[in-house]
């Protein structure tokens, strides 16, 4: 019996397939979903007491049966992140540079047909902004553009770097796609890691999900995350937005995707996410939706088969669901995000965000949940100087 992954029961998913041979076979689920769709009760125990598991236990672990021990999931991932990353979970802030979009995703509400006003961060905004977030004590900041455009392309967003990296102990970039090279630069203007999400790995479901703009192109996207580290990144960042497809297809291909550049770049490292599509401008409904319970599911078959990987929560999720799964799978959150341009130095002129935040606790108030719970935040956990 399959998992419902919108309430937790057992009812069958649809599946929208994809021709598999546009995927890579080192990123292809196939070999995995049967296992995940009809796992036992005795094959989820068996994953869940493995010393060393891998793809089978992955699989394993995302299966219905699993579903009814996760109560022991969450016990083992909680030692596991506790082990590799102690009492603490990162905190970081996102910053818009630039709503310009030449792209046509249908769960984004900076997709190019909303019909919002466009704008993009000045340079007196932008340090304004950086002062700001600054003065709230972060030390992290992650900075996002739309696809490129005349508006907001690549010198654009390494000003944006060079300008964040003077303040800032770790700067890293949500952005179009770009060539090596450019990822270079942009570690040349102090970026340390870069955030690409796959969004779906199915390519069929792509197709019709990007309606239009370069990230149309699956294929390129895909291969993101290595020009990402062969640039000289140190981080990659890759997710899928849960919903949009089957999640065991997703999730078995990110974490295939993810081990493939953990075994050919050791020397850097890949962290991993788990937005889920949130109500936007433009009300696309995602055909998969992802149950609270399932999520949590996700979160600690990879925090156990994965155990020192950084694994990422955002302010996408609702206060309750973030406060349970900080220290227990997830080690770095965001807090006090704003998904419009600017907004932090002074109210955002447009209220039309990417996507509508769910939890907008301050961050005092973040702060004190999570030392509550004996986690202590931290802002700061890398310098230059130990590059
Ligand atoms: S997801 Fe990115 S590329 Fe797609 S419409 Fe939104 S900002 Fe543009």
């Amino acid at each position: 019996m399959n998992a419902d992954y919108a309430t937790g029961g057992t009812s069958a998913p649809p599946v929208i397939r994809g021709p598999r041979e546009s995927i890579p076979a080192w990123i292809d689920p196939s070999p995995w979903l049967a296992l995940a769709r009809g796992a036992t009760l005795t094959d989820a125990r068996r994953a869940l007491d493995s010393a060393q598991p891998g793809e089978a236990e992955f699989a394993a672990l995302l299966s219905s049966a699993a579903g009814g021990l996760l109560e022991e999931m969450a016990l083992r991932a909680r030692d596991l992140t506790r082990r590799h990353f102690g009492n603490t979970v990162s905190l970081y802030v996102p910053l818009y540079l630039s709503d310009f979009c030449s792209g046509g995703c249908v769960y984004c509400g900076f997709a190019s047909d909303r019909p919002q006003s466009r704008r993009k961060l000045g340079k007196e905004e932008l340090i304004r902004e950086l002062d700001a977030l600054k003065g709230m004590g972060f030390e992290e900041i992650l900075l996002l553009t739309g696809e490129r455009t005349p508006q907001a392309g690549l010198a654009y967003l390494r000003d944006g770097v060079a300008e964040a990296a003077r303040r800032f102990a770790a700067v890293t970039v949500e952005a179009f796609p770009m060539l090596t090279e450019e990822y270079r630069a942009l570690v040349d203007a102090g970026a340390i890691g870069v955030t690409i999400y796959q969004e779906t790995y199915e390519p069929v479901q792509y197709e019709q999900l990007h309606r239009w703009g370069p990230k149309r192109d699956f294929a390129n996207r895909l291969d993101t995350p290595t020009r990402v580290l062969e640039g000289g990144m140190r981080m990659a960042g890759m997710g899928t937005l849960l919903g949009l497809s089957d999640p065991l297809v997703d999730t078995i291909s990110l974490y295939r995707h993810a081990m493939h550049l953990r075994r050919r770049y050791w020397q850097s490292g890949v962290s991993l996410s788990f937005p889920r599509v949130c109500p936007q401008e433009g009300g696309y409904v995602p055909p998969f939706p992802v149950s609270d319970r399932y999520l949590a599911q996700i979160i600690f078959a990879f925090r156990i088969c994965m155990p020192d990987v950084p694994l990422v929560l955002s302010t996408r999720e609702a206060p309750g669901f973030r406060d349970g799964m900080a220290g227990v799978g997830i080690n770095k959150m965001s807090i006090a995000s704003r998904t419009t341009v600017g907004g932090y130095g002074q109210p955002a002129e447009s209220p039309d965000g990417q996507f509508h935040v769910n939890d907008d606790r301050d961050i005092e108030t973040f702060c004190a949940m999570l030392k509550g719970k004996g986690l202590e935040p931290v802002f700061k956990n890398w310098d230059k100087v130990y590059r």
